[in-house]
């Protein structure tokens, strides 16, 4: 049975602040998406901006496009783009790399920043990557550098005075749970550690202030809730008054002070620049430039509020319709506990998700039993959210994750 009214579920979209930003984006007909977590959806405005910039730039332009149309200030006006969302000074964000890149030089500038010390400190629900990363940054470095890993709720406890840098993700990718950030930034100060966040699953899902928490370093992907495109360049926050000290890890001619008078030494540049390799992907930045514009005119306290809201209902829903069906919430019961998406563990959860997909409802799987559904307000409604229940409703009642056809297993899940 569902636990709201049609006429509601009417009035909440009616009366949603958020309502008219979904005609900004090209879902296809038929697709209720609830996977903007992984993959954003497209922004139509980026079509416009992708084809201006392939033929009119760089069909026209050629080489001089580079100063005609800006594009070798795009990291800065992009990272300046995704500052505005993350809390962030203008001039402390670069669009660059991938977040694993960015892991690496995050963490090397934070040993640079507290030479003395020798210890990251991670949790044990981080993202695979970032602990992949930071393993090679440590061995990379010698003689005594470690990695520490604890239980995401063991972090604070576990940051002392040997802790060069902690290394968190704000919001759990498997089950929402999110760190206290101006907490756990407070406590790594107090200890003399650096602070550094990923904010793969926090911006463009809630409201972050990195000045205000104070936070040394970021980073984080944009193809995600920032709707970039698949793949699409990531960003790294080093807080102004570090800029100065920072030492590059990846110390390319594109982070030097000159890059264009091909010196033979390396002399990082002024500023958040000097966090830059190489040559900037123009087509992936045009791209992500463009996606960043559908938040211009929003609040991010209106998408948190409405996350929460859209994730609330759907919670309701699906224990009110799936009693005894086998699923058990995994994410906070505490919306200020958790990120932007909801979590059920699942026993056949990746047959189950298939299956889903299949009836039009994308959410994703992750091993080993998690079926997972992202809450991305600007472009999901409250209708959908009740969709998306009955549908996971009606898949376990009849039992039809139980074809083969939703076995197959996929090289990307
Ligand atoms: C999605 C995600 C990544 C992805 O890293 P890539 O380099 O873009 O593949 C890294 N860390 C976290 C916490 C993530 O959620």
């Amino acid at each position: 049975m569902p636990t709201i009214s049609d006429i509601a579920l009417e009035r909440l979209d009616t009366t949603d602040p958020l309502r008219h930003k979904r005609a900004e984006f090209s879902l296809p007909d038929g697709v209720i998406y609830l996977d903007g977590n992984s993959l954003g959806v497209l922004p139509s405005a980026v079509k416009q901006r992708v084809q201006k910039t392939v033929e009119e730039e760089w069909g026209v332009s050629l080489i001089r496009g580079w100063n005609k149309h800006e594009w070798i200030d795009l990291p800065i006006t992009v990272g300046n783009k995704i500052a505005r969302l993350i809390g962030a000074e203008a001039g402390s964000v670069l669009a660059a790399d991938s977040t694993s890149l960015n892991v690496a030089k995050a963490v090397f500038a934070a040993f640079s920043l507290n030479p003395e010390r020798r210890v990251i400190l991670s949790d044990s629900g981080n993202f695979p990557t970032d602990l992949y990363i930071t393993q090679s940054v440590v061995a990379q470095m010698g003689e005594g550098y470690s990695l520490k890993i604890v239980a995401p709720d063991e972090v604070y406890d576990a940051i002392d005075e040997t802790i060069a840098a902690t290394l968190i993700t704000e919001v759990d990718y498997r089950t929402g749970r999110k760190h206290d950030m101006a907490a756990l930034t407070a406590r790594a100060h107090d200890a003399g550690a650096i602070a550094v966040w990923d904010l793969c699953h926090s911006a463009g899902a809630l409201e972050i202030d990195l000045t205000g928490v104070g936070a040394d370093l970021a980073v984080g992907c944009s193809y995600k809730y920032l709707n970039g495109g698949p793949g699409s360049p990531a960003f790294i926050y080093v807080a102004p008054k570090h800029q100065k000290q920072v030492k590059p890890v990846l110390t390319g001619w594109m982070g030097h002070e000159k890059p264009f008078a091909f010196d033979l030494a390396y002399i990082p540049a002024e500023g958040i620049r000097r966090m830059a390799a190489g040559t900037p992907p123009v087509l992936a930045l045009s791209a992500l430039d463009a996606a960043l514009d559908a938040w211009a005119d929003v609040d991010m306290r209106q998408v948190r509020e409405k996350s929460i809201a859209l994730s609330e209902l759907f919670i309701a829903e699906v224990e009110e319709r799936c009693v005894g069906l086998g699923l058990e919430l995994v994410s906070p019961r505490n919306a200020a506990e958790r990120g932007s998406q909801i979590s059920f563990r699942c026993a056949d959860g990746y047959a189950v998700m298939q299956a889903l997909i299949a009836h039009g409802v994308i959410g994703d799987f992750r091993a080993p039993d998690i079926i997972r559904f992202g809450f991305t307000p600007l472009y999901v409604g409250y209708h959908d959210v009740a969709k998306a229940a009955e549908t996971l409703e009606m898949i376990l009642k009849t039992k039809e994750w139980c074809k083969p056809i939703y076995r197959v297993q996929e090289k990307v899940t």
